[in-house]
């Protein structure tokens, strides 16, 4: 799979085996991407023995949107490239906000009637709804 050579765009690098989907739902790049997008599944690892590894074309992901994967696969790492350099380099890590992206899986919370979620990090990489308090998982969010 020839894809290393992307001129302007992101790498995900050492996503959880099995989390690309997400990943990608999480940065909306959905079926009218128009550039390419390259989704590499169960390759082997050092650190995990298996990851994903996904590289989206023409698209700069913020480092605020990139940080939403820590929801799904802690530990990923994100490449910035412009110029076909590596621009910038980081790991993400858990947002202390989570607003619109996310449900709220308590059935009697009042964004079940559209209004827009909104959670907050609290201790041991827990949400809390804004509106009904419930707290969940960093992954039981999306
Ligand atoms: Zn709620």
């Amino acid at each position: 799979m020839q894809v290393d050579q992307i001129e302007m765009g992101t790498v995900v690098d050492h996503i959880k085996a099995g989390k690309a989907g997400k990943v990608m739902k999480l940065l909306e790049i959905g079926e009218n991407y128009p550039h390419r997008v390259a989704i590499v599944l169960n390759v082997p690892s050092k650190k995990t023995k298996t990851k994903d590894i996904v590289k989206i074309e023409g698209k700069l992901v913020s480092e605020e949107s990139a940080n939403l994967i820590a929801l799904v696969s802690p530990g990923a790492s994100v490449n910035i490239i412009r110029n076909s350099k590596i621009e910038k380099k980081f790991v993400v890590s858990l947002p202390k906000e989570v607003s619109g992206i996310a449900k709220c899986a308590n059935p009697n919370c009042i964004t079940g009637e559209g209004a827009k979620t909104l959670f907050r990090k609290e201790d041991g990489e827990r949400y809390r709804c804004h509106f009904c308090e419930r707290l969940f998982k960093a992954e039981e969010l999306v």
